[in-house]
């Protein structure tokens, strides 16, 4: 028996791995986050497992220790799992080589993702589980939400059955995070998949009480060699094994597993070899190239480890000539990547010719034109080997050009545009189970970029009558639903939508507001596709009913509208709506219904005689603008030649305004008490205090009459200025601020061009001269910030903190950052919010990075000091003379730009000339945050503290 679901990769998988588990080790990690939390969630609410049991759930201080747990449960006998991807996988692969050496059933379920290298990437690829191919790990890849489930009971059942651990798993982000609905077996077949005689074993052979057992020895070069290989039986028993299991769920679940499954013309010439979720869209490709008279074909690779020759040479159709194998990763130096070597290998024998090509690092897309290029290229005379896919590689010229394919489907496509925090996907996903739940098929695909909170969130799905195979981006939407009106000014959001298309706008804007703000090239594609037009304002909905400005589900209500899916499936909504607030109160429930029953009224169609094309804007084209703009995927390999080694300028961060808070601080002077808490308080430097003379307010366009006399400063004038374009709302200065007479000096307003231009030019010159403390609330105010306009949460309390530091210590400091909450919004392309030195190594090995930073200079300055004596007799006095003057004042920070400057200029020795940018004062923060902190004690943090060094470290996490 089977039952429908709408889920997750990950859930899919977490499902599989829940009902046959004792003991659970955890760590979370993007994005196999979700499966260690459900897992944890299914526990804690007492879900059975296959055994009648609830599975204890440990969740350790980091992923070698979620990885050693799940060693030692096996170890003492219990059917242990872990989760992971990226580096937290590479953190488990001594414990896999122990696992593997010693033949324990553990499985790993991975939601793989790329490893971090010039850049961190959340996103997904194969490049974490091809670190892992040398554990002793069986591999089981899975292409589809679907598959998860199953290649999910394939790991543990084999895993038991053939005495060896396995890693399943499925491409992060576009599988683990793809909702899909999927047709799964009841918890009762599975029981019959059971070997309990192989369990029994498995207890058997625990570590226990009355055994007289040593496992885990240390040996010598006499036996380890021969101990090793004599696990080689169990590597050439295990593709049967899985076989076995493959077979067993077919006939169950009526699926086609097999180690290596065909797909395509029997009689194929031309195939490609690859796995992951990209078979998917190998699939439809081969259909439509096979309907014009191609003879073409796929092997999708399920078992990768062991990888079995005699399987694969199973499924390939004995009249091939021509393959490409697709890898998901890159190995730099190599003659190939791993999938292409191994199939070289099997194959070096036979007259085939073989050329191997990467494709989709960290998520990039991977549409039916990007494939149809892969055949193109291996029917093409001259074809190319080592080829890449996805970008224009203008350097090494190894890509290939993409091929358009049209294909017939019978869905339609929906484009969702949310910013981070606004409930956009929630609503996009609401609607999926809702339409889902009903007859169609659905599919679901949410795309994030790096912000914290506040950036663009892209939900792509696809509703229809039949099951919903596509894992690329949508090709042309028939519905595109903008909740922030400013994105039609920023970004090409109206790309290839359908002829007739709809389109829904959030918006606050008249006619001719819109008219303005709506980019040329969005009008065009409105005006010239004649799109039907809807634009809502929710403003007084969401103040009436208290909605916090999550107008999700009236979003969802409009969309179920538009897309004209009828009455019933609206009662569906509302009581999804009381299902998912139930936990907050009826209050809550109430206000939403209300809101929704109401929100009719605030609904209506425009007329496309609005849009007048009267305005083109062009925009610089660099690296950081175009990622700015969305436009980052139409950048080339040559564009990068200067960023090599991942080195972006810092300080992007101000370029970005991106006018995400629906209301900006306002100054009424007439109530300032010009404390400067207002600027203490903000986690953006957003707003800030100046002391101008008569001369600076006129260059910065600011009338007397709009200051007030400064207090403490003669001739000078008090004004509160704000940045409002990259304002986050979060209302801190105005809930700080104390005012005067009962009445604020800041209250909520509309944004204004004219302020933004103001603030532009303050910011741009803002001096540090101050007659306060700096180490006071109201002298630091008047302290130029280093950091400024990050994408941390609206409100951060981490942010703050990053703020003040680099306003109370300027340039002079280098920041070396743990990976984490503080080193997205710290760096994430494209907005950098530092304007000082600032790197990253790991999350787990920080305070080493810093300690090694922090050691690494003082050594350089000790150098520059016994330079300095033992040339002082041979330079002149002057040079002597600013020898002295540095040895005695190397930590005075001004003192020693100013020595650096003379030295440059002067006659000096080679050997310190090259170090002439050590002579500066610095200091090295370590900064970590999240997590980071519990890491303390396993982390080198001890030995920081320990070892004497005078480094800096700010802890930012609030619950420390
Ligand atoms: Fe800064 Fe928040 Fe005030 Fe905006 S609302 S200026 S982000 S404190
Ligand atoms: Fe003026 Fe209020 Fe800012 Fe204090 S917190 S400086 S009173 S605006």
């Amino acid at each position: 028996m089977k039952k429908n679901y709408i889920i997750d990769g990950n859930e899919a998988s977490a499902m599989g791995a829940y009902i046959f588990s004792e003991l659970c080790g955890i760590y979370p990690i993007t994005p196999a986050t979700p499966m260690a939390t459900l897992v944890d969630k299914w526990s804690s609410q007492g879900r059975k497992n296959l055994f009648n049991d609830t599975v204890k759930v440990i969740e350790m201080q980091s992923e070698v220790g979620a990885a050693a747990v799940t060693h030692g449960a096996l170890q003492a006998g219990s059917l242990a799992t872990t989760f992971s991807a990226s580096q937290g996988l590479l953190l488990m692969i001594p414990t896999m080589y122990k696992m593997a050496g010693e033949m324990l059933p553990a499985v790993i379920h991975v939601a793989a993702r790329s490893i971090a290298t010039h850049a961190l990437s959340i996103f997904g690829d194969h490049q974490d589980i091809y670190a892992t191919r040398s554990t002793g790990f069986c591999m089981l890849s899975s292409s589809s939400v679907e598959d998860a489930y199953y290649m999910s009971l394939v790991s543990h059942l084999a895993a038991i059955d053939g005495k060896l651990p396995f890693l399943h798993f499925f491409d992060g982000f576009r599988t683990s995070h793809e909702l899909n609905k999927v047709s799964l077996l009841d918890d009762n077949e599975v029981l019959k998949l059971i070997d309990y005689e192989k369990i029994y074993e498995f207890k058997r052979k625990a570590l226990n009480i009355g055994k007289e057992i040593t496992r885990g020895t240390s040996q010598t070069a006499d036996v380890y060699f021969q101990n090793t290989e004599v696990r080689n039986k169990y590597y050439n028993d295990m593709p049967n094994i899985v076989n076995k299991y493959m077979e067993k769920i077919n006939e169950l679940a009526q699926t086609s597993y097999k180690p290596f499954n065909y797909y395509g013309d029997p009689k194929a010439t031309h195939i490609i070899v690859a796995m992951g979720s990209v078979c998917e869209t190998v699939k439809t490709v081969v259909d439509e190239l096979n309907k014009n008279g191609r003879k073409t074909g796929l092997i999708e690779v399920f078992l990768y480890r062991p990888f079995s020759s005699e399987y694969l040479l199973n499924v390939l159709p004995k009249t091939v000539t021509n393959i490409a194998v697709l890898d998901r990763t890159k190995e730099s130096g190599s003659t190939g990547e791993p999938l292409y070597l191994d199939v070289m290998e099997v194959l070096k024998h036979k007259n085939i010719h073989i050329y191997g090509g990467r494709y989709g690092l960290s998520s990039k897309d991977v549409p039916l034109k990007d494939i149809n290029a892969v055949f193109e290229n291996i029917f093409s005379d001259n074809p190319k080997n080592g080829f890449t896919i996805g970008i224009v590689d203008d350097v090494t010229y190894l890509s290939l050009e993409p091929k358009e394919l049209n294909v017939d489907v019978d869905y339609k496509e929906i484009k969702v545009f949310g910013f981070g925090s606004d409930g956009m996907v929630g609503a996009s996903k609401n609607l999926m189970k809702v339409l889902g739940e009903k007859s169609d098929y659905v599919q679901g695909y949410f795309e994030y970029d790096s912000k914290k909170s506040g950036g663009v969130t892209v939900s792509h799905l696809r509703v229809g009558p039949s099951k919903i195979n596509a894992p690329y981006f949508l090709t042309s939407p028939d519905f595109i639903v903008i909740s922030k009106d400013v994105y039609l000014s920023r970004y090409f959001c109206l790309e290839n939508i359908k002829e007739n298309g709809k389109l829904l706008i959030s918006s606050s804007l008249n006619d001719k507001e819109l008219n303005d703000l709506i980019s040329y090239e969005n009008k065009k594609e409105i005006i010239d596709k004649n799109i039907k037009v809807y634009v809502c304002n929710l403003e007084e909905l969401n103040d009436k009913y208290s909605l916090g400005g999550k107008i999700n589900n009236i979003m969802s209500y409009y969309m179920f509208k538009i897309l004209n899916k009828g009455n019933e499936a609206i009662e569906d909504f509302k009581e999804l709506i009381k299902s998912t607030y139930s936990s907050k109160g009826n209050i809550v429930v109430e206000n939403n219904l209300n809101a929704l029953e109401e929100s009719e009224k605030y609904l209506e169609e425009v007329d496309n005689n609005i849009f007048v094309l009267d305005k083109s804007e062009t925009n610089d084209k660099t690296v950081i603008s175009e990622m700015i703009y969305r436009r980052g995927d139409n950048l080339s390999v040559s564009n990068f030649i200067d960023h090599a080694d991942g080195t972006y300028e810092g300080g992007s961060a101000s370029l970005d305004k991106r006018k995400i808070s629906s209301f900006v601080p306002k100054w009424c002077k007439e109530n300032c008490i010009q404390c400067n808490q207002c600027a203490f308080v903000c986690p953006h430097a957003v707003i800030r205090p100046f002391s101008l003379t008569d001369n600076e307010c006129l260059e910065a366009h600011i009338d007397k009459s709009e200051t007030i006399e400064s207090l403490g400063e003669k001739n000078k004038n008090f004004f509160i200025s704000v940045s409002e374009s990259n304002c986050t709302g979060c209302g801190l200065c105005i809930k700080a601020c104390p005012g005067k007479n009962g009445e604020k000096a800041l209250v909520e307003g509309e944004y204004s061009v004219r302020m933004d231009k103001i603030s532009d030019h303050l910011f741009e010159n803002q001096d540090n001269i101050t007659p306060f403390n700096k180490f006071t609330v109201k002298g630091v105010g008047f302290q130029k910030p280093y950091f400024e306009f990050s994408g941390a949460c609206a409100g951060c309390g981490e942010a703050a903190y990053i703020k003040i530091l680099t306003e109370l210590y300027g340039k002079n400091i280098v920041i070396a950052n743990a990976t984490g909450c503080s080193s997205i919004y710290g760096a994430s392309l494209p907005i950098t919010p530092y304007k000082i030195p600032w790197m990253n190594s790991l999350f787990e090995d920080n305070a080493e990075f810093g300690l090694g930073v922090h050691s690494s200079y003082k050594k350089m300055r000790e150098r520059i000091k016994e330079i300095m004596i033992q040339t002082k007799d041979v330079v002149d006095s002057e040079v002597k003379e600013t020898y002295k003057e540095w040895i005695d004042n190397m930590e005075d920070d001004d003192l020693t730009l100013v020595i650096k400057d003379k030295l440059d200029k002067s006659e000096i020795p080679n050997e310190l000339r090259i170090l002439l940018d050590y002579i500066p004062s610095r200091k090295v923060w370590i900064l970590g945050g999240d997590g980071w902190a519990y890491d303390i004690g396993y982390g080198g943090l001890d030995h920081v503290l320990y070892s004497n060094e005078d480094v800096n470290i700010l802890v930012l996490d609030t619950e420390v």
